[in-house]
Parts: structure tokens; sequence; C-alpha cells
């Protein structure tokens, strides 16, 4: 591209020190480029108001690029479209395909919830409840499916006019990337999306990107670390091995986009190295078994490692002898007869609805069973209830005690903690590197990031305002 003079603003209209609602925009003399358009999560009223209602045109926007399809990336996208968003939406295929299972369940929740609230409104109209109308069904989906453009790591695309985009690997979630953007004038801007981690299963490493003037990065755990994922798998291990031994139950709950991948992953690994017996191992999620397929069809995200343990043996990494993935409910009621240990994966991942209250319910006051948490779990979920090892718990109004054993495995985080952020930084060129924009953090988080980012070097760091326009 030849340079030329052109003015150039970045601002943001969501996680601006918080972590939902990811939507970032570089307009670029006039011509706007949005990254991610995802949901506000939360109060619910609140984040259903700043979703319905946005801060901005979604004509004026002529592309999205989206980085990952976590839904506080990728849930807003159908509202966009519908509100006048006519461009592309360009993307990794891999995150194409999750962000279509991640739209249309959002959905069907949504449709779900406004019939359930209308009834319940029906039956008591003194109560006043606030209906929440859905902000997109699945026609609007599939609307939105049409926009997009499969762009496969490190193939060159150009958004704008004034603009050449590359997709770098993130390491997050399947299909995460970050973004190079190369502009006419001869400035190069990066966003990261979310930055993952080295050493993730499945996974490659998170990619480093080019040369930069200027960088918007993510973080989430500024002021937090992980256990390495080696620590991850030994513990896990020695888990199955406890349950084994006292007969009990495994109960997982657990995301079903990645998360329940790694551990399908991971557990077909210590079995084949026979660090585990072969005990059953039930996928109890419909969700989760369509995800799984997603994943089966991109091998081209899969690290070398994944490649020389399966693919290069013609072996599935999500299929093995003693693996069940349970669709209907008829198969997943049976899953309480199976007498002896045994390993339940199941869904909400923070233990909120879904089908693993059910398996909670039938075996937390088994002195054997051990529930094993591998995610963050919100303030007020169930899952942070049994974290901070309460005594009794209440599911679908019954009380329960707790005489499970809880036992929290803290290396399963798909986001890097602060001394990755600061390792991966440090490997960039810190003397063109002119501002790094923070965003998709608590306050806390972004605070104490930024000080450890100055004192490695980099010039400017700002913790970024929402609706703020910055010069670049
Ligand atoms: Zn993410």
């Amino acid at each position: 591209m030849e340079e030329k003079k052109q003015t150039i603003k970045f601002y943001s209209h969501g996680a601006c020190q918080e972590v939902t609602g990811s939507k970032h925009f570089l307009d670029v003399d006039g011509e706007i480029i949005q990254i991610d358009s995802g949901m506000f999560q939360g109060r619910r009223q609140e984040s259903y108001e700043k979703n319905r209602d946005l801060s901005f045109s979604p004509a004026d926007v002529k592309t999205i690029i989206l980085t990952h399809g976590h839904f506080d990336h990728s849930g807003s996208l159908p509202i966009m479209v519908k509100n006048g968003f006519t461009g592309n939406i360009y993307s990794t295929p891999a995150t194409r395909d999750i962000t279509n299972i991640i739209m249309m369940d959002s959905a069907h929740i949504q449709s779900k919830d406004y019939e359930y609230l209308q009834k319940k409104k029906k039956k008591r109209p003194e109560r006043n409840l606030t209906i929440y109308e859905p902000l997109y069904d699945t026609e609007d989906v599939l609307q939105t499916l049409q926009h997009f453009v499969g762009m496969n790591y490190h193939r060159p695309f150009f958004p704008i006019t004034g603009a050449e985009a590359e997709f770098y690997d993130a390491g997050h979630i399947l299909g995460s990337a970050m973004v190079h953007l190369k502009l006419q004038n001869g400035m190069q801007v990066g966003f990261t999306g979310d930055l993952g981690r080295n050493g993730l299963p499945i996974l490659r490493d998170p990619e480093h990107l080019p040369d930069l003037d200027y960088l918007v990065m993510e973080g989430t755990y500024g002021n937090r670390l992980h256990d390495s994922m080696g620590i991850a798998e030994l513990e896990l291990a020695k888990i199955v091995n406890k349950a084994v031994s006292q007969h009990g139950k495994i109960i997982i709950p657990a995301f079903t986009i990645e998360r329940t991948q790694e551990l399908i992953y991971i557990l077909h690994l210590l079995t084949k190295n026979k660090q585990i017996p072969k005990i059953p191992i039930f996928i109890d999620s419909p969700m989760a078994v369509n995800a799984t397929s997603v994943f089966r069809v991109h091998p081209e995200c899969f690290d070398k490692e994944t490649y020389e343990d399966f693919l290069a043996h013609h072996e599935d990494p999500f299929g093995f002898d003693n693996i069940r993935y349970v669709n209907s409910v008829k198969e997943s009621k049976e899953i309480n007869m199976v007498s002896g240990p045994s390993i339940i994966i199941s869904a909400s991942g923070m233990a909120e609805t879904g089908r693993i209250l059910h398996h909670l319910k039938n075996n937390i006051e088994d002195h054997n069973t051990i529930i094993a948490v591998v995610g963050f779990m919100a303030a007020h979920t169930l899952g942070r209830r049994l974290v901070e090892k309460v005594k009794n718990i209440k599911i679908f109004g019954k009380e329960y005690k707790v005489n499970a054993e809880v036992k929290t495995l803290n290396a399963f985080s798909a986001h890097a903690d602060y001394n990755e952020i600061s390792e991966w930084v440090s490997k960039m060129n810190l003397d063109k590197l002119k501002k790094i924009f923070l965003v998709h953090g608590e306050k806390d988080a972004l605070d104490s990031l930024q000080g450890k980012l100055l004192k490695l070097g980099v010039k400017e760091v700002e913790v970024v305002k929402c609706g703020e326009k910055y010069t670049l």
C-alpha cells in the first residue's frame, strides 16, 4: 500500500473497566472497523438495557472483525444486524462455527425465558414482573451468519480500503485470534482479543504480533497468577485415582466450549498413559456434544502435540472406549443408575442451571463424591458457594448437606495472568510501541497491570474509558 496521511481514532463502547460487552472501534478517515460485538452480562435489568440500547449506530460501522466465539465478544452480532449493520463479519472459520452455536443457544434461552416470564405474569399479575423481550431470535441469527467471511490465520484481508488485516493465533479458545492492522499511513495497530496461555491443551501457544505503534490489550487477570497446566493434569489424575479408590463419583461443572474439550483431551491422555484407570466418563450436555463436533472439524487449529499424540495415528482426541456423549434426557437420567466410580462433566459451568444440578443433587450428600471446580465461579452462583465450602446448599428448592469433597483446580484458565501478559509484552519492540490501551478487565486488575507494564518499559499505558475518543 502506498503511504498516505490518515486521521485515526480509537474508542470502545464495551469492556471498559469491566469484562463483558467487548466492542472496540477504529475510525480511519471516517470508515469504521469494529472489533468484536459482545453481550454485556451481569445484573439483569442493567445489562439487558445496555445490550438493547446501543450507544452508537450499527449502520455507521463498515466492517466487523471478530476475535473469537465467546458470548462476551460475539453475542450481540445479531443486534448489530437487526439495527442496520450491512457489512462483512471477518473471523476464522472455527470462530464462525463456535459463534453459530453461541448465538443459537442465546436466541433459544431468550425465547424460553420470555415464555416463562409471560406465563408467570399471567398467573400472578399483582407481582408486576418485568418482561424481557428477546433481543433476537433464531431468524436473526441466520441473517447474521450470512455476513460471515471466514479467514484463516495469516491470510491478509482488507476490512476497509485504507487498511490491511491479518489474524494471529491468540491461543485462548479454538479459532481465537489477535488482529494485526496495517494502515495506509504505515501505522500498525494490534488487538489481542482475549490473550491465551502457553501450554493449554489442544491449542497452539499465543503468537507474537509484528512491531506495533499501538496495542489494545485485555487485562482480565492483570492482578492474578495461575498454576501451570502441567499441575492441572497431575491434580486431575490425583482426584480421579482418589475417587476410584473410594468408589466415588467425580462431578465437574464445566463450560461447554473449550473447557469441556480440554478436560476430555486430558482425561484421554491420562487414560492412554495409564495414569488413571479406564472408568466411564459422561459428557452430559447437548451443547457440549455440538461444540465437540466443531472441534473435530477444525484440526487446523490444533497444536503439534495434539497432532503427534492423536491425529498422526488416526486417533480422535475426543473419542475413546470409555467416553459417552449424552444427548437425551432419558440417557442423562440413566447416568444416575451407573454404580461404581465414574466422571460426569456437565453444564452450566457455574452450576446455576442445567443438568449439572441433577447430578449434584444426586451425589452431593455422598462422602465419596468429589466435585472438581475447573472454572471461574462468579459471585452469587451455586458454584461459588461450593468453592466457599458452605455446609448446606439448596437445589430446586430443597436443602442438601455438602458431604462431597470440593477441589478447586486453579490452572484451568484460558486467560494469561499478569506474568504471562508481561512476558508476552516484553517480547515486543518497545522502542516503536507508542502506547498500550487496556480493556476487558475490572478496574483493579487494569490499574495493577498498568503499573506492571510501565515498569517493563512501555512508554504509555491508558485504561480505556467508554465512549472516549483517542486520536492515534
Ligand atoms: Zn474469551
